[in-house]
């Protein structure tokens, strides 16, 4: 079933959860993601990102998340992950998604406000909630392994935050605490504090980008901390990958559906894992 994104986020608010945030640009991907949903039993997000049209297009895969969703009796929200213009939130919001975000923290303030500002609007008319980003993280959902490195003079600054949201009306804020997108180089140095003073500046729940790849330690008290939503991709990827890697010099294997399969199996462990350690703070 598809629920609203303020339903998910009210319900790991009442039980001091995170949400796991999962992008699907693949199809085994997202069958591994329903199928790890419907075994633990919290909503999940489900994602789709834009950087992501070269594997696939919203277009083409979003009609099976919406679909999928829909048939499953667990609770899925059909969120559009870093949308770069207002025209691609309006593709996503058509073909079934009803949750957005608007990316506009490449821009200037100003900018990155009025962008987000108008996208706000929008969803608003349709009833949808919208998540936006202040302050820059490195890296790219493609799980771009060239920096990996966070930069603390680049975390966003609380009261900047505050004033963002105020202006936006968003209502749940990506930031930059020390999370990294796709592969760390290093290890992260998560700001706790800085999660907190920024929960408590903006009144509205944080969001975590680059959510691949932490202990489970350092998922819990990000949580502890206000963050309620968990943005993951690369380490999904990953497990897909890995459970293919073997099959692929075995002479008895010729077809790309057995592939297909032990990718699915992979994902689905990742996932259902993932989707736990977020659930069981
Ligand atoms: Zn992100």
């Amino acid at each position: 079933m598809i629920i609203g994104l303020d339903e998910a986020l009210a319900f790991a608010e009442n039980k001091n959860i995170g949400l796991a945030a999962i992008n699907t640009p693949f199809f085994e991907g997202l069958l591994a993601t329903i199928e790890a949903t419907e075994r633990v039993g919290v909503p999940v997000i489900l994602q789709f990102a834009q950087v992501h049209e070269p594997i696939v297009s919203i277009e083409d895969m979003g009609p099976a998340m919406v679909e999928l969703a829909k048939r499953s009796e667990a609770p899925f929200v059909l969120h559009i992950d870093h949308g770069a213009d207002i025209d691609y939130i309006r593709t996503g919001l058509d073909i079934g998604f009803n949750s957005a975000m608007i990316d506009g923290s490449t821009h200037d303030y100003d900018t990155n406000v009025a962008m987000t500002r108008e996208v706000v609007e929008m969803a608003t008319e349709r009833g949808i909630k919208v998540e936006g980003e202040i302050g820059v993280m490195t890296g790219n959902e493609n799980g771009d392994p060239s920096q990996g490195v966070a930069d603390s003079t680049l975390y966003t600054d609380p009261e900047v935050a505050a004033e963002f949201v105020r202006a936006t009306g968003v209502d749940c804020l990506a930031a930059s605490f020390g999370t990294v997108h796709g592969v760390y180089r290093q290890k992260p140095e998560l700001d706790y504090a800085l999660i907190a003073e920024l929960r408590r500046a903006t009144g509205v729940p944080i969001v975590m980008h680059g959510g691949s790849g932490l202990s489970k330690q350092e998922y819990h008290e990000c949580i502890r901390h206000g963050v309620r939503k968990i943005n993951y991709y690369t380490y999904l990827a990953k497990a897909a990958y890995d459970a293919v890697l073997p099959l692929v010099d075995d002479p008895g294997i010729i077809l790309f559906s057995d592939l297909a399969v032990a990718a699915r199996t992979g994902a689905l462990s990742n996932a259902a894992e993932f989707i736990e350690t977020c659930a069981a703070v």
